[in-house]
């Protein structure tokens, strides 16, 4: 329902207990579900969070762990998407804009994978080089590669030139978010 659908049907009550009550509904979900107050709750869509998520249970004291440990990540560049990322049960990384390999690393990457490549006589996508099509002995431009974390970021790795593989993008769509 939208606001004016709201106001709209509601236009005759004389008194505003219905939305407080609501109101006090959300504000008491949020605090006997974080432990935390940070800056970057302000503004988030509390509303929708309480719609979606206030019927599961949460322990507050493990969201507490993972709050912190979030705040904690270097490679977290988003942090107002922590708590959504966390009552979502941490599906979807976008909410966290992960860093990101800068253009000079994956450059880097590029060229000493494709200098091996070229020398063994396989494709410069390591995973295309373990397969058994035409792709086999492809060697990729740089513009059809994109950059993979060799250990994911949800398991402890690091957005550096060692866990850093070009991969052609097929392949790197199909590792996807693991
Ligand atoms: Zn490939």
């Amino acid at each position: 329902m939208t606001i004016e659908e709201y106001m709209s049907s509601h236009r005759y009550d004389d008194n505003i207990n219905e939305l407080k009550t609501y109101f006090d509904s959300v504000i008491d979900w949020i605090s006997s579900t974080f432990i935390d107050v940070e800056s970057e709750m302000k503004g988030l869509e509390w509303n929708r969070l309480y719609e979606t998520y206030h019927l599961q249970g949460y322990s507050p004291t493990l969201i507490h762990n993972r709050v912190q440990a979030l705040y904690a990540d270097e490679y977290v560049k988003k942090r107002s998407g922590i708590f959504e990322y966390i009552l979502g049960g941490e599906q979807d990384q976008r909410l966290l804009e992960i860093r990101i390999f800068e253009e000079p690393t994956k450059k880097a990457v590029y060229a000493r994978q494709t200098e091996k490549a070229q020398k063994d006589g396989v494709s410069n996508c390591p995973l295309c080089a373990c397969g058994s099509n035409t792709n086999r002995v492809k060697i990729w431009k740089y513009a059809e590669m994109d950059a993979d974390h060799v250990t994911a970021w949800s398991k402890g790795g690091a957005t550096d030139i060692s866990n850093c593989e070009m991969l052609c993008k097929t392949h790197n769509r199909s590792k996807g978010n693991k």
